[in-house]
This record gives C-alpha cells, sequence and structure tokens, in this order.
C-alpha cells in the first residue's frame, strides 16, 4: 500500500509517501515546511497567519513530496490528510488539498485524525506492536492513553489545564525565551540547578493519572517577577521548570506501567510521543522510570516527535491496510474536526465542520 499523507493542522506544512508491507513502514518521501519565522514574531501561533501561509505552501509541499518519492499520482492507494484535531483554516487547506487530488486520481481519500498520527508515531521507525502505553505530550495535549489496535484507543488520564507543551511555550514567553519554548527552556535548562527554585507539582500525590501544570507556570511567571534576573538564575529557573515537569510525567508514568496490562507477549511497551518527546531530560527520566517497572521504552526520533506527514500518511496506510475506509471515495464526504479525541465516546460528541 503507498499513501501519500498530509499535515496542516498547526505550523507546519508537511507531505510524505510512505508505503506499508506485510505492516512494515517505509518512507519514499517526508517533507516538513515549518512556518516558525511567520509565528516567531508574535511568540505563539496566529491562526489566520497559518492558515495563509498552508494555503500558500500546501500545493508546492505535496509536489515535492511526490517528486521525492518517485511514484506518480495513479500508483498511489490513497490520500490521507490531517482532519482535526487543530486550526480550523489550516485543516481545511490540507483536506481540500487531499480531497482534491484523492478524486482527481479516482483513490479513497482518508481522513485521519492527528491524535492517532502521533500515537502511531513510533510505528514509523520501530518494531512496536500493539498493544502498547502511550504518554501524548504535545502542544495541545497532554494525556496517556492505553493502546490496544488501531482504532482502539482508551484515555486513562490527562491534564486538567494547560497542555507540556503550551507550559514550555508560555514559561518561555514568560522569561523572554522567543517561540518556541521547548527547546529553548531544554538549552537554558542544561546549565541550571534543578533545585534552585521551590515549584509546585498539582496533583502529584493524588491517585489517579490527571495532571496540572497551570499552577507551575504561574509560579514561574511569579519567580521571575520578583528579581531582575541574572543569567545564571533564569538557567536555575528553567531546570527547576523542567524538572518539576519531568517529575510530574515521571511520577505518573510509574502509576500508569504498574496498572499496565501488556498482553500475550507479556512485554510492557511503554511510548511517549509528541513535540516534548523531543526533550532529552524527559527522555531520559522516562527510559528510567520503564526500566524500573520492567517496561521498554519507544520513542520516535526528533523528527517525527513534532508534527509531520509520515505519522499521517501511516495512519491512513494503516487504516486502508485494515479495511477501515469504506469505499472507493472513502471519508471523501467528512468534514473538518476542530475538536476531535481519540477515544470514540468522546469524539462523538465532537462537532463537524463541512
Ligand atoms: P497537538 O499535537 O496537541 O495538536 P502541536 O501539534 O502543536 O499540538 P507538536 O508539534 O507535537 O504539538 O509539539 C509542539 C510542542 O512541543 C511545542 O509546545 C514545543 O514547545 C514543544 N517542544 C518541542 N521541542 C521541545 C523540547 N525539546 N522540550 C520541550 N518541549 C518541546
Ligand atoms: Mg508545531
Ligand atoms: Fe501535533
Amino acid at each position: 500500500l503507498t499513501v501519500l499523507g498530509i499535515e496542516t493542522s498547526c505550523d507546519e506544512t508537511a507531505a510524505a509517501v510512505l508505503r506499508l508491507t506485510d505492516g512494515r513502514a517505509e518512507l519514499l518521501s517526508d517533507v516538513i515546511r515549518t512556518q516558525l519565522e511567520e509565528h516567531a514574531p508574535y511568540l505563539g501561533v496566529v491562526p489566520e497567519i497559518a492558515a495563509r501561509a498552508h494555503a500558500e505552501l500546501a500545493d508546492l509541499t505535496v509536489k515535492a513530496a511526490m517528486h521525492e518519492s518517485g511514484v506518480s499520482y495513479s500508483e498511489l492507494d490513497g490520500v490521507a490528510a490531517t482532519s482535526g484535531p487543530g486550526l480550523i483554516g489550516g485543516v481545511l487547506v490540507g483536506m481540500m488539498t487531499g480531497k482534491a487530488i484523492a478524486q482527481a486520481a479516482s483513490k479513497p481519500f482518508v481522513a485521519v485524525n492527528h491524535l492517532e498520527g502521533h500515537a502511531l508515531s513510533p510505528r514509523l521507525g520501530n518494531d512496536c506492536p500493539f498493544p502498547y502505553l502511550l504518554l501524548l505530550v504535545s502542544g495541545g495535549h497532554c494525556q496517556f492513553l492505553e493502546v490496544r489496535g488501531l482504532g482502539q484507543y482508551r484515555r486513562l488520564g490527562s491534564t486538567i489545564d494547560d497542555a507540556v507543551g503550551e507550559a514550555f511555550d508560555k514559561t518561555a514567553k514568560t522569561l523572554g525565551l522567543g517561540f518556541p519554548g521547548g527547546p529553548a527552556v531544554e538549552r537554558l535548562a542544561e546549565g541550571g540547578n534543578a533545585e534552585a527554585f521551590d515549584l509546585p507539582r498539582p496533583l502529584l500525590n493524588r491517585p489517579g493519572l490527571d495532571m496540572s501544570f497551570a499552577g507551575l507556570k504561574t509560579a514561574v511567571a511569579r519567580a521571575a517577577a520578583d528579581t531582575d534576573m541574572s543569567e545564571a538564575e533564569l538557567k536555575d529557573l528553567c531546570a527547576s521548570f523542567q524538572g518539576a515537569v519531568t517529575d510530574i510525567l515521571s511520577t505518573k508514568a510509574a502509576l500508569a506501567l504498574a496498572d499496565f496490562d501488556p498482553g500475550e507477549d507479556g512485554h510492557k511497551r511503554f511510548v511517549v510521543a509528541g513535540g516534548v518527546a523531543a526533550n532529552k531530560a524527559i527522555r531520559a527520566a522516562l527510559t528510567r522510570v520503564a526500566e524500573e517497572a520492567g517496561a521498554t521504552l519507544i520513542a520516535p526520533p526528533l523528527r517525527h516527535c513534532t508534527d509531520n506527514a509520515a505519522m499521517i500518511a501511516l495512519a491512513g496506510a494503516e487504516r486502508l491496510a485494515a479495511g477501515l475506509v469504506e469505499g472507493d471515495a472513502g471519508d471523501l464526504a467528512t468534514g473538518a474536526r476542530p475538536r476531535w479525541p481519540l477515544d470514540e465516546a468522546a469524539a462523538k460528541a465532537a462537532p463537524v465542520y463541512d
């Protein structure tokens, strides 16, 4: 199965061609055009700017991915595009592009949930069979999910306020570190003392897997407002913030792993995906937690932690291979969903925009 994937839900315009043979994925091309420079002056993603940039870049990005892959449109078995959740303007651009190509080439269109893309991203390179425990930590989400199979996701717990990536971005904004915040905070934290500031860890000792990061972000803002910070203090504050986040994620991951039923092969697999999974300190801490629980940590390469189209092509190909896409036209009649939770019960209640 050969599938073209398109991703436009946030600030990356991306297209990729992937071939799935006997469950093994091979990437034939993987093009990512980031809009970071367009949004950087505003210290965050501006939806209107993103939508316009996607409209300008989508065709070129798809052409580049097709050209690089050496595959012709007629050789495709389907076209997949992110259909939510995300910024509606961008999602619509990607869907229209994908639907137009699918129709012109008489191939099925596959509407992919962006979160399913992140959830399947470890399967792009690694040997990562179902089931696995997933910690999804991205710009808009922070949740533990049990992944039993394709389309079988159960949410075990999530943030009750900010997402982790959002907390990194807001912290960076408060400290004047620019956008995106994650990499900037991580760089400064490397030289700092994580014990220097006593920051809160909300919900840490409560039972259950829900998490909270809003209080942490506020505490950073308060610490930063008090003093004219030296470079050393700034590093300490970043290290303390990253340490608190790491603590929360590690503690909850240990709880989740203790309860996780690995199924038949008895092998506990723990996947961390999403942009924050690019953070080396967090990866290292989660590796230790996994080892202590007798589990293996699997994390996608950095390129596939943040937004990309390879994971969207993979989700589309796996859906086609599993027979989850109906009819010759596939999901051509499906609309965009700005909110689209992964677990089906919650997903049914989300609105659809045609
Ligand atoms: P969602 O997938 O929830 O819709 P998104 O697509 O915007 O959100 P991603 O692209 O997966 O999210 O990740 C972007 C986020 O990851 C940003 O908030 C960014 O600050 C964060 N991030 C990226 N690199 C790092 C890092 N090294 N350390 C911490 N956070 C990071
Ligand atoms: Mg992004
Ligand atoms: Fe994402």
